[in-house]
């Protein structure tokens, strides 16, 4: 595949078929009202097909899907490895989807189909792959009681767990969500974004397929006021998993306290900082790693380092590599494996991504880019953009814009850049570049970040917690952590004569 040409892309392209009905108990189903919304490619604006738009008729009998599977206990009681052998079978049908799952994220949302295949898609089957292998090497506790007690404390499946994701990777947030979930023994029920519902539905064929039972896995495609609100405010869901933006992720905290005060998992906004001390040995990589940690996937990336902090003995030398790196990743069709950077998920984001760019030829220094651009005449483009001399308070500084826009930002101290960086109602992840080990312990203790990167950007792996402080949420995604909001501790305390 990964030799595949544009051509071969374009050609397996023009013969994919989509599953566009939503996934309920074990079969592939119309909306209940026949409602479908259409599902467009932002690199041709082509319409791809039209899916089955969810409300909450349909949320419902997704949960009530989930809950008689949950309670007939065909998977939420198997033993642990039974689970293990079904969800390694759908990595592996992963592996084998591979090419139609990165062409379909690829189709629907406007990332690069040759990073949807060698990063998204190889990450959904690793990641189902990972959690398989641990679910049975976990032990509860027995609690340190005296003698004629013994107080056995269980991880137990919550039950029922809802499921919403954001467009920007949709397989893989579907599987950050689902494949710790399923692992633990509960029934899911996703609610992938209106932008890019095609390959969640994949899977759920795919799952289907590997032996997971009728009604654990389910696919609700639709809107977020509809279809997201009707699982948020459910009663009889038990934990909602969601990632997307802090504002959504705030109104399903209401929908839980209006509803039946389900857990919350919010993974939400960040506007990562990414420092760069005049001490840091190699500038090269440092600016290669900052040109990927804001332009990769268009810069749609929940982590991007989107503020970069340069000290200013090095910000002019730095800013000017960084404008050399940025011409490389001019943008180009999704399907072509020479394009460095894809298409803008859809139209609105475009308008927002330009109205912070348009503002920003006012506030501060545009370095390079700033233009909207089209691809053979079509499609929603964004160059990569780099604002020097930020101000601290500009909306460049402060706003998720979730685009391919940069803000330099000189500092003189260790604490001006310390003091910046955490200023910020966000805190997901941040980078730090220097070569002074005391520096890089001192700077990653003082940050307020769920991931602290030094020396490179966006460290990420199954092993290692994924998530935010501050207003970028709170519950861990990946490494065994992910178990936290999935089970509830359970105490069974025995009495017995000693
Ligand atoms: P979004 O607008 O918050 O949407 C996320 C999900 O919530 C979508 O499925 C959406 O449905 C749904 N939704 C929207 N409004 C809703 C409502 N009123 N009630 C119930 N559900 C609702 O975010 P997005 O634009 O898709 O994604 C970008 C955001 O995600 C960024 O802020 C980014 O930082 C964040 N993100 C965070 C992480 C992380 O791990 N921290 C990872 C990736 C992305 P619709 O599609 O119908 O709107
Ligand atoms: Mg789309």
């Amino acid at each position: 595949m990964l030799d595949f040409t544009h051509d071969d892309w374009k050609a397996r392209a023009a013969t994919l078929t989509f599953r566009n009905q939503a996934f309920i108990g074990g079969r592939f189903v119309d909306a209940a009202d026949g409602d479908r919304f259409d599902c467009i490619n932002p690199a041709t604006g082509a319409v791809l097909t039209r899916v089955a738009s969810c409300k909450a008729a349909d949320v419902d009998a997704a949960v009530v899907a989930a809950r008689k599977a949950f309670d007939a206990g065909h998977w939420s009681r198997a033993a642990p490895g039974e689970r293990k052998t079904v969800l390694l079978r759908l990595a592996d049908l992963i592996r084998a989807n591979l090419a139609e799952l990165a062409l379909l994220d690829s189709l629907d949302m406007g990332k690069l189909v040759t990073d949807a295949a060698t990063i998204d898609a190889p990450g959904s089957a690793h990641f189902f792959q990972w959690y398989a292998e641990a679910v049975d090497k976990i032990y509860d506790e027995v609690a340190p009681t005296g003698p004629g007690d013994l107080a056995l404390i269980r991880r137990v499946p919550v039950g029922v767990v809802g499921a919403v994701t954001p467009w920007n990777f949709p397989l893989d947030m579907a599987t950050w969500k689902s494949a710790a979930a399923l692992a633990a023994g509960n029934s899911v029920v996703l609610k992938p974004a209106e932008q890019s519902p095609l390959s969640a539905l994949k899977l759920a064929e795919l799952a289907a397929e590997a032996g997971v039972p009728d009604g654990v896995f389910n696919v609700v495609p639709g809107f977020g006021e509809t279809a997201g609100q009707a699982l948020g405010l459910h009663m009889d869901v038990d934990c909602l998993a969601f990632t997307g933006s802090t504002a959504v992720g705030k109104v399903f905290m209401q929908y839980a306290g209006r509803s039946n005060m389900k857990p919350v998992w919010p993974e939400t906004g960040g506007k990562s900082p990414n420092l760069i001390f005049d001490d840091c040995g190699n500038l090269e990589q440092a600016a290669e790693m900052a040109a990927f940690g804001i332009f990769f996937n268009q810069g749609e990336t929940c982590s991007a380092n989107s503020r970069l902090y340069v000290q200013r003995e090095i910000k002019d030398v730095f800013v000017d590599k960084m404008a050399a790196l940025a011409a490389s990743y001019q943008p180009g069709d999704p399907l072509d494996p020479t394009s460095k950077m894809g298409a803008i998920v859809d139209k609105a984001q475009t308008e927002r991504i330009m109205g912070f760019i348009e503002a920003g030829r006012d506030s501060a220094n545009l370095v390079c880019g700033g233009r909207q651009v089209t691809v053979s005449g079509q499609g929603l483009y964004v160059e990569p953009t780099i604002f020097d001399d930020v101000a601290h308070g500009d909306p460049l500084a402060r706003e998720e814009i979730f685009g391919p826009v940069l803000s330099v930002i000189p500092f003189d101290t260790e604490e001006e850049a310390v003091a910046m960086a955490n200023d910020s109602v966000y805190g997901l992840a941040a980078s730090v570049w220097t070569d002074d080990l005391s520096r890089a312990h001192r700077v990653a203790d003082a940050l307020h970040a769920g991931t602290v990167s030094v020396n490179t950007v966006d460290a990420l792996s199954a092993q290692t917690p994924f998530g935010g402080m501050k207003q970028s949420g709170f519950g861990r995604d990946l490494s065994l952590h992910s178990f936290d909001k999935y089970t509830a501790l359970k105490t069974i305390w025995i009495k017995y004569r000693p």
